[in-house]
C-alpha cells in the first residue's frame, strides 16, 4: 500500500516537528492518539501530514471501497420552536410565509412516490414544532412500514426525541423502545453541533443539551440500535472544542459501540444569526475530515455530505480520511441550499455518484444504511438510466 511508505517517509523525516511524530508512529501502531495530541494535530498539523495519516488509516480499513446509498430526505416542516443562531433553515412563526407544514397524508405520498425505485432510506429531518409529537411520529413511522416495509426509516434527533418525550412525559429509554416498536430502524447525527457548554450556549441555548444529546444516543445504542454522529465547526469554537466533541463521542462509542459514522458540518454562512462569521476555507475542510478520521480509532466510517461541501470537494474529501459521500438525495432537501451550500439543487443519479468516485480512483459499493453491500460498482456496467426526477416541497400561505 502506498500511504504504508509514505507513512514510513514521514516518520524518519529529520525536519518533522517530535510531537507529530509521536502521533504519526502512534497511528502506524494503531494506537489511539491522546486529547492534547488532538489539539495539536490542529495547530501544528499542516494539511498534507493530517492526510497521509488519515488516508492511511482509511485505507487500512476500507481500501479503495467508498459507501454511498440512495435514499431521499422527508422534511416535515422548516419551521422550529428553536432559534438555533447559525440556522438557516427555520422559518420562525413570523416568517411562516416561508414555511412549510407537512401533512401526515404529504408525507405518506412522498413515500408512495418512490414506490417504483429502488431507494433504501427515508431520512427524517427538519424543524421542531409541538404538532409534530410522539404520537404523530408513531403512527407516521408503522404507516410507512405498512406500506413498504423494508425501507430503513432513519429519523430525527435527540432535538426532536428530547421535545416531544417531554411533551409525552415518558423517559429517553420508554421513548426510544417506543419508537423502535413503532418502526424507527437508526437515528442520524445531527442536533449535536458543539458539546461545550459555552459555546453551545451562545449558539443554540435552547435545545436538548449535549449531555441530553449523548443520553438518547445511549439509550438508543442499548436496545442494540445504530446511530451516528455529527459536529458543527468552523463558528465561534476552538480547536479544543472539537477534540472536545470528538473526545465525548469516542468514550460514548467505548462504552456502547453503538456508532457507524461521525460526519463533520462546515458553519454555512447564508441567511443566519452569525452571518458576519466567515466560514472556514476548503483546506480547513480537509483538515478537520482528516483529524477527526485520526482522532475517532473507535468509528468505522467518516463521511462527508456531497451536498453540503460540493462534489468536487467531496472527491478530494476522499484522500482525507472519508469513506462515504452520502446519498443519491434526489432533490428532496433544502437543509443544505438554504444553509448556503454550492449544490442548490442536490440531487445525483447512481450512475453520476458512481462516476464521482470512480474519477478519483476509487471503489464504489452501494451500501444499504448499516453499510451491508447492496451493489459493487467496481465493473459495473451501466445501462441508459432516467433523468433523476424533482419533486417540490408545498409551501405554507404562498
Ligand atoms: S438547527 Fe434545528 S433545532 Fe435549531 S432552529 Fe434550526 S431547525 Fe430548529
Amino acid at each position: 500500500m502506498d500511504s504504508q511508505i509514505d507513512l514510513e517517509l514521514l516518520i524518519t523525516d529529520n525536519n518533522l516537528d517530535p510531537q507529530l511524530r509521536v502521533i504519526a508512529q502512534k497511528v502506524q501502531a494503531g494506537e489511539r492518539i491522546s486529547f492534547d495530541e488532538g489539539v495539536a494535530l490542529y495547530e501544528k498539523g499542516e494539511l498534507a501530514f493530517v492526510g497521509l495519516l488519515a488516508n492511511y488509516i482509511r485505507e487500512k480499513r476500507h481500501g479503495d471501497i467508498t459507501y454511498f446509498n440512495r435514499n431521499f430526505h422527508v422534511e416535515p416542516t422548516n419551521l422550529c420552536v428553536y432559534d438555533c443562531k447559525f440556522c438557516s433553515y427555520s422559518r420562525l412563526i413570523k416568517q411562516k410565509s416561508e414555511g412549510w407544514e407537512l401533512s401526515m397524508e404529504d408525507m405518506m405520498d412522498i413515500v408512495k412516490k418512490y414506490d417504483d425505485q429502488p431507494v433504501t432510506e427515508i431520512h427524517f429531518t427538519g424543524g421542531v414544532l409541538p404538532q409534530y409529537d410522539m404520537p404523530f411520529y408513531i403512527e407516521l413511522f408503522k404507516r410507512i412500514k405498512q406500506h413498504r416495509p423494508g425501507l430503513h426509516i432513519k429519523g430525527l434527533t435527540p432535538v426532536e426525541y428530547h421535545y416531544i418525550f417531554k411533551k409525552a412525559k415518558v423517559d429517553y429509554a420508554t421513548g426510544m423502545k417506543l419508537m423502535k416498536d413503532a418502526g424507527l430502524d437508526s437515528m442520524p447525527g445531527g442536533g449535536a453541533e458543539i458539546f461545550d457548554p459555552e459555546v453551545r450556549n451562545q449558539i443554540s441555548k435552547d435545545k436538548c443539551t449535549a449531555e441530553q444529546w449523548l443520553q438518547i444516543h445511549e439509550e438508543w445504542h442499548k436496545l442494540g440500535q445504530r446511530s451516528n454522529a455529527t459536529m458543527l465547526y468552523g463558528h465561534l469554537e476552538e480547536f479544543r472544542h472539537r477534540v472536545d466533541h470528538m473526545e465525548q463521542l469516542r468514550q460514548l462509542q467505548d462504552r456502547t459501540g453503538g456508532f457507524q459514522t461521525f460526519i463533520p458540518l462546515k458553519f454555512r454562512n447564508k441567511e443566519n444569526q452569525m452571518s458576519h462569521i466567515p466560514e472556514v476555507s476548503v483546506i480547513e475542510d480537509l483538515r478537520n475530515y482528516a483529524i477527526a478520521r485520526i482522532y475517532l480509532d473507535n468509528f468505522d466510517h467518516i463521511k462527508a455530505y456531497w451536498a453540503m461541501i460540493s462534489r468536487s470537494t467531496a472527491q478530494l474529501a476522499l484522500n482525507f480520511g472519508v469513506d462515504d459521500i452520502d446519498g443519491t438525495l434526489d432533490d428532496t432537501t433544502k437543509i443544505y441550499s438554504m444553509a448556503g451550500a454550492e449544490e442548490q439543487n442536490p440531487a445525483m443519479s447512481t450512475r453520476e455518484l458512481v462516476e464521482l468516485i470512480k474519477q478519483v480512483g476509487r471503489h464504489p459499493i452501494e451500501r444499504d444504511t448499516l453499510y451491508n453491500v447492496i451493489t459493487d460498482y467496481k465493473d459495473y456496467q451501466f445501462e441508459e438510466e432516467p433523468a433523476a426526477r424533482f419533486y417540490k416541497l408545498p409551501v405554507v400561505n404562498n
